[in-house]
């Protein structure tokens, strides 16, 4: 099985969100907290990249605005101005704070969104396995010492038991370890970077503590190696799940989305509906035909009388009301704009309109026509009914 920290983590938090993520590959949008937190680490990446100099805070800071710009329109609903803005702001903040006490020339930095494969034979079930991730920071930090740095752009700090105990580091541990072998286990720091609060929590492991992990992801391999085989992956229903993407079509949790359906209807249910429509359309169409005749007495009465209300015996009344429509000259319309330096609305106003090109269409010779039409591509697909009062012939 090819797996990573994230798709472990997935399975352990719930079985039927790894599911629909990793197996059945639904995609999902990605929230704004994961966007954002992947604006603020391509722009530590770029904080750190040396070329040849290592760039100033400002080109930090425009770099994660552009960064963050680009992932809040792609998000699936366009996140609302303030929103975004709040966000940016957030992170031009954290990103400030960060270069402030860290300097990129204070550190000797030896990759950044590294990525590794490990290799994890199961003697138990004779299969092999890859686990592959990226780490976000490796520094040296001394001779033959190294530090692994992971940011978090979440509020929440963790203890320094959690941290020690943090899955996530202990598989980056053993990938350095895999990786460069003469480093000893116990010269790699484990840091946790927590941008909001400006606060590292760092942690070590031994090589006792590199055969714990590899028993634990083998572990959940095999947990997710009998799911697969029994088809059985439960809901864990938490407090995370307000955040889960899959909500609306989780088995715990669809039935508050599911709409009722209406019921099929039988034939003689249909036959009901379709002699009432007929008779409610032949019934509006005698209706809108008589109106049109009413209202033509009643406008021949007021303009015989020189009025414009007429009230029937209840009080209720007809107004004549002038109606006015204007059309543009766009010849000066456009001379005004250009005159002004408008020109970029004069393009706006003729932006393409489809209902024009239909009629233009019709003027075109057959072969450009063709070549126009082959370019149409369905932007919009819904049913309606249309309904004849002429009967057909039956059977
Ligand atoms: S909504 Fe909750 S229970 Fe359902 S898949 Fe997501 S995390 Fe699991």
């Amino acid at each position: 099985m090819r797996t990573s920290y994230s798709a472990l983590a997935t399975y352990q938090q719930c079985p039927q969100k790894f599911k629909f993520q990793i197996i059945d590959k639904i995609k999902a949008p990605k929230s704004p907290e994961a966007l954002f937190g992947s604006s603020v680490h391509g722009a530590l990446k770029f904080m750190f990249s040396r070329d040849p100099l290592f760039p100033t805070l400002d080109e930090v800071l425009v770099n994660f605005s552009e960064n963050w710009k680009s992932a809040a329109t792609k998000a699936s609903k366009a996140l609302a101005s303030e929103l975004a803005q709040i966000y940016d702001e957030s992170g031009r903040k954290m990103l400030k704070t960060f270069f402030k006490s860290n300097p990129p020339w204070n550190f000797s930095v030896v990759d950044t969104e590294s990525r590794f494969e490990v290799l994890l034979p199961d003697a138990e079930t004779q299969e092999a396995h890859i686990l592959a991730g990226i780490i976000d920071r490796i520094d040296k930090i001394g001779d033959g010492e190294y530090e692994i740095i992971d940011y978090k752009t979440n509020r929440k700090l963790p203890s320094q038991e959690a941290a020690d105990q943090n899955l996530q580091m202990s598989l980056y541990h053993m990938a350095l370890t895999r990786r460069w072998p003469s480093i000893s286990p116990d010269k790699i720091k484990l840091s946790l970077y927590f941008l909001k609060h400006d606060e590292k929590i760092s942690s070590k492991r031994t090589a006792d503590d590199l055969s714990a992990t590899r028993n634990s992801v083998l572990k959940t391999i095999r947990q997710i190696s009998q799911s697969q085989a029994q088809n059985n992956f439960p809901t864990v229903v938490s407090a995370l799940c307000d955040w889960c993407p899959y909500k609306p079509i989780c088995p715990a949790w669809k039935h508050l989305y599911t709409k009722t359906e209406l019921p099929v209807p039988d034939e003689a249910a249909l036959q009901d509906a379709l002699k009432e429509y007929f008779a409610i359309k032949e019934t509006d169409n005698k209706n809108a035909a008589r109106v049109k005749e009413l209202q033509e007495i009643i406008k021949t009465y007021m303009d015989a009388q020189r009025i414009d209300r007429v009230f029937d015996d209840r009080g209720y009344f007809v107004s004549k009301k002038l109606q006015q429509r204007f059309k543009y000259d766009f010849d000066k319309v456009r001379e005004i704009l250009f005159a002004n330096g408008l020109a970029d609305k004069w393009e706006a106003i003729l932006d393409a309109d489809e209902a024009k090109l239909k009629i233009i269409l019709k003027e075109l010779p057959s072969p450009i026509r063709q070549q126009i039409s082959d370019q149409r591509v369905l932007s919009k697909e819904f049913i309606v009914l249309t309904s004849s009062l002429k009967p057909a012939k039956l059977p």
